[in-house]
C-alpha cells in the first residue's frame, strides 16, 4: 500500500502553502513568446553585480574541486571590519533565509511560541511551521508591524519574535524609538530577530534602528543582513547574522559546514568594499522610486510608504486581472494574493527605462 506522505508530515508542514516565487522571465517567455520582458517581481538589484564581486567570484571558480572555507574566515573578517563587529558575533548563511530557519530550529521546541506580524515576511511562517511552533500572528497596523501589539502577545511560551525592518512585501518600517520601547518590554529570555534585508536602501531621515550597532546592547537581539538585495548577489546565496557570541556558537554548530559556496564567499567580500557600486545602486533606487511614485500618482494609484527597493501598490480592487494584463505587456510584478493582500501588487524599483515600461503598461491596463 502506498504511503500517504501528506498525513505523515508534521502538522505544521502538511498544511503549509508552498512559497510562490516571482514568475521567472524565462517562463513568461515560454508561455507567451515575449522577448522584451521587464522583471520587477523579486526585489532584485536591476544592475549587474559589482565588477569587483564578479571578478572575485570568477577567480575562485578554478578552485571549485575543493570544499569552500567552512568558517568563512575572510568574509567574516571583512564583515567585522566593515560594521565594527567581533567575528564571534557572526554566522554566515546560504542567504539570510537559511539563518532564520536555523534560529527556529535551535530555539523553539514543538509547541513553544513564535510571534510575527500579519503581512510579515513569509519565511517566518515557514520557519515556525517546520519547528512545529505555536504561531502567533499579530494584527498589522496600516499594513505595518504594530510593535506594541506584538510585545503584548509575547507570553511565557514565546521563544522567538521575527521582525522585518523594512518589511517585505509591504515596505513598512518602524523607527528607533519604537524599537527601543519594544525591546524594553520584551523579556530577555525571548530572542528577537531583526531582519534588515533592505537596510542599505533606507532613507536616513526615516531614523530606523541600526540593528548591527544594537547587538552589543541587547543579548537577546539577532540581526540578519543579506547580500541578495543592494549588493546584487541574490543568485549566489549569502547573508549573515550578528548575535551574542553564545547564540552565535549554537548557530554555527547547527548550520551545514559548507553552507556558503566559494564564489559567494569571494563575491560578498569584494562587494562589501565596493562603496561606489553600493552608492550607485542606492541613488538609482531613490531616483527610480521617485519616478514610479510620480507616475503612479498621475494614474491615481495609491502606494504604501516604503523604505525598501520596491513599492506596494493598492489598486482598490482585486489585482489578479491587472497582474495578468501586465504579464501580457511583458511586465512581471508580484501579486500579493498569497499574502492576503488581494488588492495589492508589489513592484520592484528597476532602472529608469524599466520603471517607464511598467508605468506605461499600467496606464494601458488601467484604462482598459
Ligand atoms: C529577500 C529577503 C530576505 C532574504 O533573502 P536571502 O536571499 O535569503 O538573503 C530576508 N528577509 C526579507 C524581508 C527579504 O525580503
Amino acid at each position: 500500500m502506498a504511503i500517504d506522505f501528506y498525513s505523515r508530515a508534521t502538522a505544521g508542514v502538511a498544511t503549509l502553502n508552498p512559497y510562490r516565487p516571482g514568475k521567472p522571465a524565462s517562463e513568461l517567455q515560454r508561455e507567451l513568446g515575449l522577448t522584451d520582458i521587464v522583471s520587477l517581481a523579486s526585489n532584485e538589484n536591476p544592475f549587474g553585480p559589482s565588477v569587483k564581486a564578479l571578478n572575485a567570484a570568477t577567480e575562485v571558480l578554478t578552485g571549485m574541486t575543493r570544499y569552500p572555507d567552512p568558517t568563512g574566515y575572510r568574509l567574516k573578517q571583512a564583515i567585522a571590519e566593515r560594521f565594527d563587529l567581533a567575528v564571534d558575533q557572526l554566522t554566515l548563511g546560504n542567504g539570510s533565509n537559511e539563518l532564520l530557519n536555523i534560529l527556529a530550529r535551535i530555539l523553539v521546541e514543538p509547541g513553544q511560541g513564535v510571534v510575527y506580524s500579519q503581512y510579515g515576511f513569509v519565511a517566518y511562517e515557514i520557519a515556525a511551521r517546520v519547528a512545529q511552533a505555536k504561531r502567533t500572528v499579530v494584527a498589522a497596523s496600516g499594513f505595518g508591524h504594530d510593535l506594541a501589539a506584538i510585545a503584548g502577545q509575547v507570553d511565557e511560551t514565546t521563544r522567538l519574535v521575527f521582525l522585518a525592518n523594512p518589511n517585505n512585501p509591504t515596505g513598512t518600517s518602524f523607527d528607533r524609538s519604537e524599537f527601543s520601547a519594544f525591546m524594553q518590554r520584551v523579556p530577555e529570555q525571548v530572542v528577537v530577530v531583526l531582519d534588515e534585508a533592505y537596510s542599505e536602501y533606507v532613507e536616513p531621515e526615516a531614523d530606523l534602528p541600526d540593528g548591527l550597532s544594537l547587538v552589543k546592547e541587547y543579548s537577546n537581539l539577532v540581526v540578519t543582513r543579506t547580500f541578495s538585495k543592494a549588493y546584487g548577489l541574490a543568485g549566489l546565496r549569502v547573508g549573515f547574522a550578528s548575535a551574542n557570541p553564545e547564540l552565535t556558537d549554537l548557530m554555527n554548530r547547527v548550520r551545514e559546514p559548507f553552507n556558503v559556496n566559494c564564489a559567494a564567499l569571494a563575491a560578498a567580500e569584494a562587494s562589501l568594499f565596493d562603496g561606489q557600486y553600493l552608492e550607485r545602486v542606492v541613488q538609482t533606487c531613490r531616483a527610480g522610486k521617485a519616478q514610479l511614485l510620480e507616475g503612479l500618482s498621475h494614474l491615481g494609484v495609491s502606494v504604501l510608504p516604503s523604505q525598501g527597493n520596491f513599492l506596494t501598490l493598492d489598486l482598490g480592487q482585486d489585482s489578479t486581472g491587472i497582474y495578468q494584463s501586465l504579464l501580457r505587456e511583458g511586465v512581471i510584478v508580484r501579486p500579493l494574493h498569497p499574502y492576503d493582500m488581494p488588492n495589492h501588487l508589489r513592484v520592484t524599483v528597476g532602472l529608469e527605462a524599466e520603471n517607464e515600461r511598467c508605468l506605461q503598461a499600467l496606464k494601458k491596463v488601467l484604462s482598459c
